[in-house]
């Protein structure tokens, strides 16, 4: 069996060591010790890194069968070792896990909401901190009073102490958390306020934690998951957040504090301006469809117009195609290209030619893709040139008074 070195000193980031077995966890060599002070993955907690005898550690695992401490390993290490456990990222993940302790007491306190669960990425910087809340009824108030409180307890500095305790002395103790195993159960304590049966890592005083944050709420079901950060990732958060902030302000040249005021104004700003621009893009497509009927080509019984823009979208195609049709045995072919291929062929409802299957194969020639009715049809695809658009329509055309002497 390891003597866990951490249980009783959890700063303690070098340690000598003798292997006393060895395995293989997918591949690598993994060894067991008779006294370690790596931390192995459990309770929400994540495994420490390190090395040994300057060979990393690449993860540190209870192996389920005997809860032996795996360290697995980069490469094989004699049966003497020296240990060094990676302490910047041991102390962000106890600061981390310590500041869970205190809120979650703080939301029993504030809220009267229990911690049903914990989660905690091991990326020191960006990574997320959550705890899910056993109540999806949570008020702002309850959750400003919960914040208020933890960062109080951490103010006054409070000391932590973690032990094993005797089922009777168990008995006597307000746990927020009831153990989950019966053998000898581990109580943090942080002093005065939250004793939790606990085999994690945590720091020595509330102070160490730093400022608790929350930053996100999000429902669940019946439950509540609350993002939060402690300590240094809660200062990364803040400079990130602070740096965007004063950013946008000085982009939008107001002070960060009437943003909110800037954005409302430039919404609707923007609300106004489409419905201008569209107002402007339907007397734009009237007038274009007006001129394109005065410049009709007469076939016999119908009337055929075909035109090609720059830079106009399939929307805009379409309402000067309907614009067109409207008027009896008309047939409409336009196109667009610049920003993308649009094309969309029409005709009156008073005609028979089939312009669906036109329009794939003037598509297919573009390498567009589309469909439609035989009345309507539209297609899409990347950019051509304009004089790529300009033969292809010309074929269609072609095609159209073709079928149409056929036809007639
Ligand atoms: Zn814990």
């Amino acid at each position: 069996m390891t003597e866990r070195l951490y249980y009783s000193d959890s700063y303690l980031w070098t340690f000598e060591a003798q292997v006393i077995d060895r395995a293989e966890v997918n591949g690598q060599p993994a060894v067991i010790l008779d006294r370690s002070a790596f931390y192995p993955e459990g309770g929400g907690q994540p495994s420490d890194r390190g090395t040994l005898n300057n060979v990393n550690v690449v993860d540190v695992i209870t192996r389920e069968a005997d809860e032996a401490v795996l360290h697995v390993l980069s490469a094989e290490v004699d049966d003497r070792v020296t240990g060094v456990v990676d302490s910047a990222r041991r102390f962000d993940l106890m600061q981390q896990h310590t500041g869970q302790h205190i809120l979650s007491q703080a939301f029993v306190q504030a809220a009267n909401a229990e911690t049903v669960s914990f989660h905690l990425n091991p990326d020191p910087l960006e990574g997320a901190l959550t705890i899910d809340l056993n109540t999806a009824q949570l008020s702002s108030a309850q959750i400003d009073r919960a914040e208020e409180l933890a960062n109080a307890i951490v103010f006054e500095n409070r000391p932590i102490a973690a032990r094993f305790v005797t089922e009777s002395e168990l008995q006597t103790l307000p746990l927020r958390k009831p153990p989950k195993v019966d053998a000898a159960i581990r109580i943090v304590q942080i002093e005065g306020f939250d004793w939790s049966a606990c085999g994690g890592t945590h720091v020595a005083r509330t102070g160490e934690v730093g400022l608790i944050k929350i930053v996100k709420l999000e429902r669940r079901g019946a439950e509540t998951r609350v993002e939060f950060r402690c300590g240094r990732r809660a200062l990364h958060d803040y400079r990130r957040k602070n740096q965007l902030i004063m950013q946008i302000a000085s982009d939008l040249t107001v002070g960060f504090w009437e943003l909110d005021q800037a954005i409302g104004r430039m919404q609707s700003d923007a609300k106004a301006l489409r419905k201008q621009l569209s107002e402007a893009d339907t007397r734009l497509q009237q007038y274009e469809a007006r001129e394109l009927l005065e410049s009709i080509e007469p076939r016999g019984d119908y009337g055929l117009i075909a035109h090609a823009w720059l830079n106009r979208d399939t929307a805009y195609l379409k309402r000067v195609a309907s614009l067109l049709v409207a008027r009896p045995n008309t047939v409409a072919l336009l196109g667009s290209t610049g920003a993308a291929l649009s094309l969309v062929f029409a005709r009156s409802k008073d005609l028979s030619i089939d312009l669906a299957t036109l329009l794939k194969a003037a598509a297919a020639q573009l390498g567009g893709k589309g469909g439609g009715s035989p009345d309507f049809a539209q297609a899409g695809g990347l950019a051509v040139t304009e004089e790529q658009l300009k033969a292809t329509i010309e074929w269609a055309v072609g095609q159209v008074k073709q079928e149409a002497e056929h036809g007639g």
